[in-house]
């Protein structure tokens, strides 16, 4: 029902649309007609000035010529054609109005009847038009009566005339006679006398008489001048008139021709727009019958549509009904639907909760597990490691045979590292060696799982050890450009720290401190000459702390870089020479890590230690004195007392003497337990320092190879040597021939110098590896 709803209005707006067009075609049409008659209204006004004009000349010829008859008539005319021009005026708005009444479509009669009354109202006018040229004729006749007149009235003044002559021949005849008798009767004396007293007499008379007829005759020649003059003005007039008329002939002529071909071109135009009209409203009557007779069909259609649509509608009632009736019921059902949701929604939180709460248990213990393989790992692999690292030839080895190489390496195991010793190769295993060319960087990677195993809360110590020279200095500090292990362990540890970001939240702190002659300085404190001491926790925790250590906490780079310079200032202010200084003293970095997960609240603290030792290099032998020997005793001890304590670490001694050093008590906590321990023995390889350098890589040896086996380890309790010792063991290596050094494979079995380094690795591995 609804598509063929829509469908019938889509069908109406189409044709509402169809419609409109027409309507807009109807509209175009009757602009095009308002131009055409627009066009004809200018005709007419043209027409209608000529007319103007053509008035205007009459009026002037009737000024002219002053009013007769004709020009009345005339004037008369041209009334009656402004009466006309009105009424075609009249009629030109009739036909706009009737243009106007378009849209409906049009009754033609009344156009018809105009058109009827026009044409009859014309032939009217031409009817009269006619009669006034027979009344022109009848004018015409009157003036050539009155032309006959005239010449009558010239014939009788000529009579007259001729009369007058006559009298005038008369009575001058008369006027002569007289005189002869006058003159006769002079001739006869008295009877002269009387008869010229009687002539006399009788000539008073005669000239009486005389000047009478004379003066008659002069009246009468004065009279026939005027009747002459008047004639003659009367020909004139004649002429002029006769003119006249001939011109308003020619006039009403052009006149009569013009208003027959304005009334030809007027009908032919009305004609024109009545047949364009007719047409219009013929075409405009066909399209509205299609479009009615397809408006039908739509109409037929829709009904038949409603036809259809009524039970659809009545079902859609019913639908709607039953709806209206659902909805009332809604709300109630909505309450009892949201009540069941809302308990269904809190049952499954709880059972995520549960869940959750099993989760974050399991984790907990995986994170234990986790930590406990990582343990047994690192106790398989041995928690002590002892690298080897050898400082290329510089400068200040000076030149010749004391300063050529003696150190080689083994190009198939990176463990091993041959030494010439008095004309022999002793070797060496450690757990890596680093030759000259390694860079700080390569150095660094093999360190970096230590450092960032801080992180997880383990304490990690990094020593460096070896005579003064050796570059210990160089790979804990670096130069600026190529930094060593301290910088780039911290550097590390913040980008360690930003990647956990997400579920821990750390805090770095660094301390520095400095042990010389067994006395512990903090290098970062306001009173760095002042003497700390280290102490047990009064927690009961067993923990040590030094109270009055500075800590300072840092974030980045620039931070790490303010605090080693501020350690550097405040070390070079307290002594002399600070090369010999830093070569008598323990210098230590001491970074920690805390950490705080945020899902568990699970907290983690671990400890980096790094160690540059004080030059492990035998004073006491030379015979020092006073202070020098008591900086070497010093020495001495602390670095056995490191020794002692690895080893009893690594050989799981019940007491560990951590207390025999400062150094060892206070890296206490950072040695024992899962604590992580690197040895780097820094070696020189330059002649002259050959046997110092057999004594750092004796001790690495010896530190590297603690069996942790109890039968190893009573061994190794016997055989560990104190620093001293290892002075004097420093002796000719050649005590059974073929052994190339001390052996590095543990002292209870020393190792056969022919054993290929391959197979030596082979066995490192297998010994680490459990
Ligand atoms: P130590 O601290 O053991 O007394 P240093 O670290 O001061 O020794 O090193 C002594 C000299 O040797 C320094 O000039 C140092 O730059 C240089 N040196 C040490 N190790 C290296 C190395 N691996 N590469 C280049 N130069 C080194
Ligand atoms: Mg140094």
């Amino acid at each position: 029902v609804m598509t063929s709803m829509a469908h019938l209005q889509e069908e109406k707006l189409r044709l509402q649309e169809e419609l409109l067009g027409l309507q807009e075609k109807l509209a175009a049409q009757e602009s095009d007609e308002l131009s055409r008659s627009l066009q004809l209204q200018g005709q007419v006004e043209t027409l209608k000035a000529k007319l103007l004009e053509q008035a205007q000349e009459i009026s002037r010829l009737r000024s002219e010529l002053g009013g007769t008859d004709v020009e009345k008539h005339r004037d008369l005319l041209v009334a009656e054609n402004e009466h006309l021009r009105q009424e075609m005026k009249a009629c030109e708005g009739e036909l706009r109005e009737l243009r106007q009444q378009q849209q409906v479509p049009c009754q033609d009669c009344a156009h018809l009847q105009e058109n009827a009354r026009l044409q009859e109202r014309l032939s009217q006018l031409q009817q009269e038009a006619e009669e006034m040229r027979s009344k022109l004729v009848e004018l015409d006749l009157e003036v050539q009566q009155k032309t006959n007149r005239l010449a009558e009235v010239e014939l009788r003044l000529k009579d007259s005339l001729a009369e007058r002559a006559e009298e005038e021949e008369r009575l001058s005849r008369r006027l002569r006679d007289s005189q002869e008798t006058i003159a006769s009767l002079k001739s006869q004396p008295l009877q002269i006398k009387y008869i010229i007293k009687t002539v006399e007499v009788e000539s008073a008379k005669a000239k009486q008489a005389l000047c009478e007829s004379q003066s008659r005759n002069q009246y009468l020649q004065e009279q026939v001048g005027m009747q002459r003059q008047v004639l003659k003005e009367m020909e004139q007039q004649l002429q002029s008139s006769q003119k006249t008329a001939a011109q308003l002939r020619a006039q009403i002529m052009m006149y009569e021709a013009e208003l027959e071909r304005t009334h030809g071109q007027m009908l032919e135009e009305m004609q024109a727009m009545e047949e364009e009209k007719n047409r219009a409203i013929e075409e405009a009557f066909s399209r509205a019958q299609v479009e009615m007779k397809a408006v039908h069909e739509n109409l037929a259609g829709v009904r038949t549509n409603l036809l259809t649509l009524q039970p659809a509608l009545r079902t859609l009632t019913h639908d709607y009904n039953s709806l209206k009736r659902q909805v009332r019921n809604f709300p109630l059902l909505l309450q009892e639907t949201l009540r069941s949701a809302r308990a269904e929604i809190g049952q499954a939180i709880e059972d995520v909760h549960s869940t959750n709460r099993e989760l974050l248990r399991k984790y907990r213990r995986e994170l234990q597990l986790r930590k406990k393989c990582h343990n047994e790992l690192v106790r398989l692999k041995g928690n002590i490691r002892v690298f080897g690292r050898v400082r290329p030839v510089t400068k200040e080895d000076g030149e010749g045979p004391e300063a050529a190489n003696v150190v080689t390496f083994d190009a198939d195991d990176d463990a091993v590292l041959h030494l010439l010793h008095k004309g022999k190769q002793v070797s060496f295993e450690l757990d890596k060696v680093f030759p000259p060319q390694a860079s700080q960087e390569e150095v660094f990677q093999e360190v970096q799982a230590l450092v960032t195993s801080c992180i997880d809360g383990y304490n990690v110590c990094i020593f460096a050890y070896g005579q003064t020279g050796a570059g210990k200095t160089y790979t804990m500090e670096g130069t600026a450009a190529n930094p060593g292990i301290n910088q780039r362990a911290l550097q590390l540890l913040f980008s360690e720290v930003r990647g956990k970001a997400a579920d821990w939240d750390y805090a770095i702190s660094v301390s520095a401190a400095e042990i010389y002659n067994e006395a512990l300085r903090d290098l970062l404190g306001k009173e760095p000459q002042e003497k700390l001491e280290i102490k047990l926790c009064p927690d009961g925790s067993g923990q040590l702390y030094v109270p009055g250590l500075t800590e300072f906490s840092v974030q980045s780079v620039e931070d790490i870089n303010k605090v080693f310079e501020f350690g550097h200032v405040n070390r070079a202010t307290e002594c002399t020479n600070l090369n010999e200084h830093s070569s008598r003293s323990h210098a230590l970095l001491i970074i920690t890590v805390r950490g705080v997960d945020r899902s568990t609240g699970l907290r983690t603290t671990g400890k980096l230690n790094l160690v540059d030792l004080a030059g492990s290099e035998r004073v006491g032998r030379s015979g020092a004195e006073g202070s020098r020997l008591r900086e070497a005793q010093h020495i001495n001890k602390s670095l056995s007392a490191l020794g002692d304590v690895i080893y009893a670490l690594r050989s799981r001694q019940g007491h560990v003497p951590f207390r025999n050093s400062k150094l060892t008590y206070l890296l206490q906590d950072s040695l024992s337990g899962d604590s992580k321990t690197l040895m780097m023995v820094q070696v020189s390889p330059a002649e002259k320092n050959t046997s110092e350098t057999l004594c750092s890589l004796k001790f690495a040896e010896r530190v590297r190879s603690v069996e942790l086996g109890p039968v190893s380890r009573k061994a190794e309790l016997a055989s560990w040597p104190s620093q001293e010792q290892l002075e004097v063991t420093e002796g000719p290596p050649g005590d059974s021939p073929g052994t190339a050094a001390p052996s590095g494979r543990g002292h209870a079995s020393p190792s056969p110098g022919h054993l290929s380094s391959r197979a030596a690795s082979i066995r490192r591995k297998l010994q680490t590896s459990g």
